[in-house]
């Protein structure tokens, strides 16, 4: 897990995207308890210093919220209508996000976070995932979520023109790019 595949510029896109290619998925990152953990510090969703056992989530929970968020999202992006099984999974996961959480002023001052201090299982991860969703579900930009063609990774387009196509241009963009260039060579041969 490096810094370089959290691209989704939003945490809970950035979640989705611990898995590769759906439907049919591969480099899946949570595959075990540790995966998550590994994800969750990398991404910032628990904070290192706080040691975590698993206890308390089933792997199957992350997964399940994670094909939620994924769907939501990419309905999002596509500008369908989303499931509204996968409404109701991150709602539940936000209503029991907020019902253990502290207000947390922000570092710099500008706001409050959430925080769950004194848990040591796993579950906070999932319910920074599920704030991080309901956040942008309800605040937006909605207009700015997008879905990578060639991998299927979402993202949070915050460049200036929103013309953001690709996951990353190292992963996706440039691949598709030079098979497309080396298809044209060969079909004029
Ligand atoms: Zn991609």
């Amino acid at each position: 897990m490096s810094a370089t595949e959290l691209v989704g510029n939003c945490l809970c896109l950035d979640f989705a995207n611990t898995v590769t290619k759906r439907p049919e998925g591969h480099g899946d990152r949570l595959v075990t308890m540790e995966g998550l953990l590994t994800w969750a510090r990398a991404s910032g969703a628990h904070p290192s210093d706080v040691p975590v056992g698993g206890g308390g989530v089933a792997l199957s929970e992350a997964i399940n919220l994670r094909e939620s968020v994924y769907r939501m999202f990419s309905a999002i992006a596509a500008q369908r209508r989303p499931e509204p099984g996968d409404v109701a999974v991150i709602m539940n996961a936000y209503a029991a996000a907020l019902q253990s959480a502290h207000l947390h002023l922000h570092h710099e001052g500008v706001g409050h976070v959430l925080r769950w201090p004194g848990q040591r299982s796993a579950r906070p991860i999932l319910w920074s995932v599920a704030a991080s969703a309901a956040r942008l579900l309800l605040e937006g930009p909605l207009g700015r979520v997008g879905e990578c063609p060639s991998c299927g990774w979402l993202f949070l387009d915050t460049s200036r023109n929103g013309r953001r196509r690709w996951c990353s241009m190292a992963m996706c963009g440039n691949q598709v790019k030079s098979r497309r260039y080396y298809a044209s060579k060969t079909a004029h041969r």
